[in-house]
Order: structure tokens, then C-alpha cells, then sequence
């Protein structure tokens, strides 16, 4: 799949990544349609916050769900979903590769 990653300050790549795979049963693979920049983006992209490690950007999406794990009930392949800090119910931690 191709991603959007981030390496260093104003230094973002579109790169070639492995395909996700279900990791945790409560873990979901969404084929994005569309996805944004989040202004928590612009904090290592400007340099003001540091960057660790190369990392994947585009957490603001939305798109139809491919996959889930055994144990995530409220959505299922097939529906169209929006991922977005305002729908968040914080029991996952930012998902990065
Ligand atoms: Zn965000």
C-alpha cells in the first residue's frame, strides 16, 4: 500500500508499505478513501515537535472497512466509516507501523 510518511521536518515521502494485517481481535483494516492532514501533523512537520521514527500520516480518513478482528462488534466489512479525533473513544492507541 502506499503511504504518506513522514521522516523529518518538512521531509514527507510517498512510500510503498506492507499491507495491514489484523494484529489484536479488536483491530480493523480500512481501505481509505480519503484522508487529511491533522493539525497534529504540523507539530513535527514544522520541526516544534520531534520525530522519532519515520511515521505514517493520514490518521483523519474515512473509507469502507475491509476486515475485523473476532472481537470489534460496531462495525463490519462492507460499511463505510470516518476515523477522526471527534469519533475517538481513546481505547486504541494511535496505530503506527
Ligand atoms: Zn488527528
Amino acid at each position: 500500500m502506499k503511504a504518506a510518511v513522514l521522516h523529518a521536518p518538512y521531509d514527507i515521502r510517498v512510500e510503498e508499505l506492507p499491507d495491514p494485517q489484523i494484529a489484536e481481535p479488536t483491530d480493523a483494516i480500512i481501505r481509505i478513501a480519503a484522508a487529511c492532514v491533522c493539525g497534529s501533523d504540523l507539530w513535527p512537520y514544522r520541526g516544534i515537535q520531534g520525530v522519532d521514527r519515520p511515521t505514517p500520516m493520514g490518521h483523519e480518513y474515512c473509507g469502507v472497512v475491509e476486515e475485523v478482528g473476532r472481537e470489534v462488534r460496531t462495525i463490519k466489512p462492507g460499511q463505510c466509516v470516518i476515523g477522526s479525533f471527534a469519533a475517538s473513544d481513546n481505547t486504541c492507541a494511535r496505530t503506527v507501523q
